[in-house]
């Protein structure tokens, strides 16, 4: 295997960072879930990827796999084959081209949701942080197949989150650190909109308010 650039290894390493993190904040477990970052590089236009079945506290740079975006798993760069899920990030990076990054996690409260085939709807304002109204679910597909990603591609369209029917969710962003905290945020919400249906239907915000708060959201912070 040819030596890795610096540049590369630092963000091969924010990967693995990014995938700890995860199962760190409570929105994974065990060595479900996968992570890439968008990379690109002399001849190379891709992505890095996690290595599909290694617990993640073990990973070393070199275990993360360099994918290009139109190669399929044989053509992975490195000594490890990618994640299953290879097929989703891939098409994600070429549906959205402002996505740098991508977290896949099986968080229990999404996970919860998705088993019942329910999104979130707009029960609370802060839905719209994954940029729409709504937060779908995609419809079941086995994992790792190309149906999965045709699910994920069309839930996320116009949106940087998605859950995915019986199996979990999909946040992106325009960096790792970005796609972890709005994975986590997801989960939140779950949390919330789970905790609510306990209770009662939760009341619903209307089309026009959110308009409002997508808004606000893309002024929202400093200067
Ligand atoms: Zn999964």
């Amino acid at each position: 295997m040819k030596a890795v650039a610096d540049d590369e290894r630092t963000l091969r390493d924010a990967v693995i960072r990014t995938a700890r993190g995860m199962n760190a904040l409570g929105i994974n477990r065990g060595k479900s879930g996968n992570v890439s970052a968008r990379w690109c590089r002399a001849a190379f236009d891709g992505y890095l990827i996690t290595p599909t079945g290694m617990p993640y506290a073990d990973l070393t740079t070199d275990d993360i796999a360099a994918m290009p975006i139109d190669g399929e798993s044989e053509s992975a760069e490195g000594t490890r084959l990618p994640s299953s899920e290879w097929r989703f990030h891939r098409d994600i990076y070429r549906a959205q081209p402002r996505t740098s990054a991508v977290v896949h996690t099986h968080a229990p409260f999404a996970t919860s949701l998705a088993c019942l085939g329910r999104g979130l709807p707009a029960f609370h304002y802060m839905v719209a942080v994954a940029g729409g109204k709504d937060i779908r679910c995609a419809p079941y597909a086995t994992f790792g197949t190309q149906a999965l990603s045709d699910h994920a591609v069309a839930a996320l369209d116009g949106r940087k989150a998605c859950l995915l029917a019986n199996h979990g969710m999909i946040a992106t962003g325009a960096s790792l650190e970005a796609a972890l905290v709005l994975a986590v945020e997801v989960e939140t919400l779950a949390e919330i909109y789970w905790r609510a249906l306990q209770i009662g239907e939760p009341v619903l915000l209307s089309d026009d308010e959110m308009d409002v708060v997508i808004a606000r959201f893309r002024t929202y912070g400093q200067r």
